[in-house]
């Protein structure tokens, strides 16, 4: 955990809070609180947040990074709590059929051949799915090489 987030502006980030009332999902969705999640980070009890659906609430829209005044930001908080519930697979049943789609064809779905048609759009390109395999099966290789020498996972 604390190799992949800087605790010190986490701390900075704690004291702050600015960024709230920008953010779209903490103003529109209940329960959505980062404020709360680094709180949770900050004193060690951040595992009850790795079920939470909270954490898939996060739109990755950046808002708060750009708005930090420290270039942090809440999402990195939501993106390391993700990043660990998606390793325990616990993850929503939507997100893991869309990564099960995108490691087989490098799309989140495919492209809708009639709608394209009809507004005039021209045909898609190919989605560099071999390309993609064959750059994941190197990754795997290499994660798998940093485990044997006592590389972390989490
Ligand atoms: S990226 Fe930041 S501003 Fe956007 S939804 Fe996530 S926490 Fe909120
Ligand atoms: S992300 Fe930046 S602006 Fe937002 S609460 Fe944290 S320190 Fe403040």
């Amino acid at each position: 955990m604390e190799a992949s987030l800087n605790l010190k502006l986490l701390e900075m980030c704690s004291k702050c809070g600015a960024c709230f009332s920008i953010c779209p999902s903490c103003v529109n969705i209940p329960g959505y609180d980062p404020r709360e999640v680094i709180k949770d980070i900050l004193d060690g009890s951040h595992e009850k947040w790795i079920n939470s659906k909270h954490i898939w609430e996060c739109l990755e829209c950046h808002y708060c990074l750009e708005m930090c005044y420290q270039h942090y930001g809440f999402e990195n908080a939501m993106t390391a709590m993700r990043t660990i519930a998606a390793k325990r697979g616990v993850h929503p049943t939507q997100v893991k059929r869309g990564w099960e789609m995108f490691v087989k064809t490098s799309r989140l779905g495919e492209p809708a051949i009639p709608a394209r048609k009809k507004l005039g759009l021209p045909e898609a390109k190919g989605s560099g799915a071999e390309e993609f395999k064959k750059l994941y099966a190197l990754l795997k290789e290499s994660r798998e090489k940093g485990r044997g020498h006592g590389g972390k996972t989490e």
